[in-house]
């Protein structure tokens, strides 16, 4: 059996599916990886947290490039590949989908936001980071771009920053619990487009085979993982699920 038929019949025969995505998923939508030549850190240096709450320049820096989309997560439409993962869920197979991304095209493809698992936040809005309440970045950019008013809460006063995951800030601890049960519970998890270098989020997949379930991943190039997979598969996600998944 070709690998591609492989991974047909794997996802055909299972009941719960966990998805775990990476940047790759999304580069079909026009969004560039981590590593690839282009990728957003090659072009600037990350902000880390520490930086953005300690430096009125550091956070100005933050918002312009939120602003100017300089990063290239928001504003995308998500491609064959989040459909595929989203007729999954319609089918009541997809238990939930751990990502890494923070381009929020899990949700926008359909698949239900409380099945999506965000590890390192979301760039399509932003939080207070003292009373945790959501800012929307619509009703933020004109006070920034027009009068230079760098966000902060509007009802507490408290910075604001947008909703991912900075370098030098912790894990997310209430979706980190979910996808640690989640991987526990499923009986297929689904590796896509991830290189599987960074941790903790490369964990999950350890963690799933360990406890017992398929291990299937699907990237462009081999990862870090190919040799505990049960089925390792290399190609481009948006072609392979669109063939695969009806
Ligand atoms: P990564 O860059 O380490 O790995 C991406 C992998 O996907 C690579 O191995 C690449 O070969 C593969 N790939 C790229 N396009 C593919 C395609 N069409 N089909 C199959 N495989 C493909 O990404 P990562 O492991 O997710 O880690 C990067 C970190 O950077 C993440 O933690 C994420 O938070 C952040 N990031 C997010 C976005 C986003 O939200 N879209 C984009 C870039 C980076
Ligand atoms: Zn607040």
């Amino acid at each position: 059996m070709s690998d591609r038929a492989q991974l047909a019949r794997l996802i055909s025969d299972a009941r719960r599916i966990v998805a775990f995505t990476g940047a790759g998923i999304s580069t079909e939508s026009g969004i560039p990886d981590f590593r690839s030549p282009g990728g957003v850190w090659s072009r600037m240096k990350p902000i880390t947290f520490q930086e953005f709450t300690a430096d009125p320049d550091k956070r100005h820096e933050a918002w312009s490039r939120a602003f100017s989309g300089k990063a290239g997560w928001t504003g995308r439409a998500p491609n064959a590949g989040h459909f595929a993962l989203a007729r999954l869920a319609a089918q009541g197979r997809l238990s939930s989908v751990i990502t890494q991304n923070v381009d929020n095209l899990h949700q926008d493809s359909g698949v239900p936001a409380e099945r999506v698992i965000e590890l390192h936040g979301n760039a399509s809005y932003a939080t207070c980071l003292d009373c945790g309440s959501r800012h929307e970045l619509e009703d933020l950019r004109a006070p920034f771009l027009e009068r230079d008013e760098i966000p902060t809460c509007r009802w507490c006063g408290g910075l604001v920053k947008t909703a991912v995951i900075s370098f030098g800030q912790s894990m997310p601890a209430g979706p980190m619990r979910a996808a640690e049960d989640e991987t526990l519970a499923c009986d297929l998890f689904l590796v896509l487009g991830s290189s599987l270098t960074v941790f903790p989020a490369a964990g999950f997949p350890l963690l799933a085979k360990r406890s017992g379930a398929t291990l299937a991943i699907l990237n462009r190039e081999p990862t870090e993982l190919d040799r505990v997979a049960d089925l390792a598969l290399q190609g481009e996600i948006g072609p392979i699920l669109s063939e695969i998944v009806p």
